[in-house]
């Protein structure tokens, strides 16, 4: 795109990218989706230009809707990624129950896990559990996560040995393999078995 083309006002239906000029103040108000700075008007998100000719406003309507944002206070459901014993990474599939279309990682410290001592984190989750965590963190990416508190942790499992699901055993407090019969340990949700 040639300087000319640039400071020309956008057309209406024009698919702009955030920070892409749409037009100036002096020819249009700025709607929805937009900023202004030093009089320009800027696109906000990547979707398609509304030029309003009859009340000379210019608005952007997004293409994708913004997922909802990971922030402190909201709970997530994860896929378990990798784990180590101090950390593991956690592929954030929904946010306060809405589907993300992209997902994002967090991450879970040990400390953040159980309350009180935990050896390694191997023994609260295993890769490919699902759970339900937290977020405690959104200062710095990735965010933190907590599992401590009685509805978060594992709601599912697989069998480390024959990849099943596992079944908790609420008397028993442990996870059993109907299919092998191997028992095995995690931090588990009181919601484990009903998501
Ligand atoms: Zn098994």
């Amino acid at each position: 795109m040639n300087e000319s083309e640039n400071m020309r006002a956008k057309r209406n239906l024009d698919l702009v990218t955030p920070g892409e000029r749409l037009g100036v103040i002096e020819e249009f108000q700025a709607g929805g989706g937009t900023y202004v700075e030093k009089g320009v008007i800027y696109s906000r998100a990547l979707g398609k230009v509304i030029v309003d000719l009859e009340r000379k406003r210019i608005s952007v309507q997004p293409k994708t809707r913004i997922p909802p944002l990971l922030r402190k206070g909201v709970q997530i459901l994860g896929e378990v990624q990798q784990v180590q014993d101090k950390m593991a990474t956690i592929k954030v599939l929904s946010i306060n129950g809405e589907k993300l279309s992209r997902p994002y990682t967090a991450v879970l410290h040990i400390s953040y896990a159980v309350r009180g001592f935990l050896r390694s984190l191997y023994d609260a989750l295993r890769p490919g559990d699902l759970v339900k965590a937290m977020v405690i963190g959104d200062e710095n990416l990735p965010c933190q996560l907590t599992t401590i508190g009685r509805r978060l942790g594992v709601v599912r499992a697989y069998c480390t040995r024959c990849g099943s699901p596992l079944t908790y055993n609420r008397g028993r407090k442990i996870l059993e393999c109907r299919e092998c019969g191997k028992t095995e340990r995690r931090k588990v949700s009181e919601d484990y078995g009903a998501i």
